[in-house]
């Protein structure tokens, strides 16, 4: 994949896909889509309209370098540098776990309770990049406040929140740590929920994401216990803690709390743990 002035935008696009068969598989063409529109800073619709036009050198150079970083299973989100969650944009960086579609089970679900009982305010526990907290407050107008024992976390949060147009409350602390004296209406949190001896045998890409956002312990349940200990003197009367859980961890999860029960994704795994008081 050497600058080749002569290369049409098509051609490039093809390379590149070819490229990135054997770390990407079935998705190289569209990752290859990603890179290129982000090498040219079009959108997917532009891309199209140029697939005949000369590759600027520049551009090539960007994609070849794009296309390497992924070679080394680097996942395409830290390197786009930007990733949507709820049909919104997120800033990535390696300090903060990327946001998945899984998670959107919990935020979707966090929507229709705010919806329904007209809660006021959430906290985001463990927050990350900020994507539920900053997602709620923008799709329903809730009051914010993300908090994650992370400086890195916190400040990507904060360009996050800046970036969707939405004002929040930043805290830095374990867990209920820097809570002291508040409450809110509804918790959710994606702690980190996988058991140690796990981690080293992970998908190459997810070692690229930050230990203390994936390690939950021997048994990966550490932070719910954590959780299940403190909660209550954080939630309102009448409130709901959402937690996202790992494969197969939900009724265990379930049986540490007095009022549960336990919603699936898309695939039909049981992904997230509703709590109410
Ligand atoms: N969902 C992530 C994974 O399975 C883990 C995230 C977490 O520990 N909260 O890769």
């Amino acid at each position: 994949m050497t600058g080749n002035p002569q290369k049409t935008v098509g051609e490039a696009l093809a390379a590149a896909r070819q490229a990135l068969v054997p770390v990407s598989q079935e998705d190289a063409a569209q990752q290859a889509r990603l890179f290129l529109c982000h090498a040219l800073d079009v959108s997917q619709s532009g891309l199209v309209a140029l697939s005949a036009c000369p590759m600027p050198e520049a551009a090539q150079k960007t994609l070849d370098e794009l296309v390497t970083r992924r070679l080394t299973g680097e996942p395409l989100q830290y390197i786009l540098g930007e990733w949507e969650f709820m049909g919104l944009p997120f800033s990535t960086q390696k300090g903060a776990l990327i946001p998945r579609q899984d998670t959107e089970t919990l935020a979707e679900h966090a929507l229709s309770l705010i919806k329904e009982r007209g809660y006021k305010t959430v906290l985001d526990l463990c927050c990350g990049t900020g994507c539920i907290g900053i997602s709620l407050s923008k799709l329903s107008g809730i009051s914010a406040t993300l908090a994650d024992i992370s400086a890195e976390c916190l400040s990507l949060a904060q360009k996050n929140a800046a970036r969707n147009g939405v004002s929040a409350s930043f805290l830095q602390g374990d867990l209920f740590d820097a809570l002291n004296g508040l409450s809110f209406d509804l918790i959710v949190c994606n702690p980190p929920y996988i058991p140690t001896g796990d981690l080293a045998s992970l998908q190459k890409e997810v070692l690229f994401e930050p230990r203390l956002a994936l390690d939950g312990g021997e048994d990966g349940l550490c932070f719910y216990r954590r959780i299940a200990e403190r909660y209550k003197a954080y939630l309102n009367t009448g409130g709901t803690l959402l937690l996202e859980v790992g494969i197969f961890q939900a009724e265990d999860v379930k049986a540490l709390f007095e009022n549960a029960y336990v919603l699936k994704d898309l695939c039909g795994v049981e992904r997230v743990v509703a709590v109410q008081i």
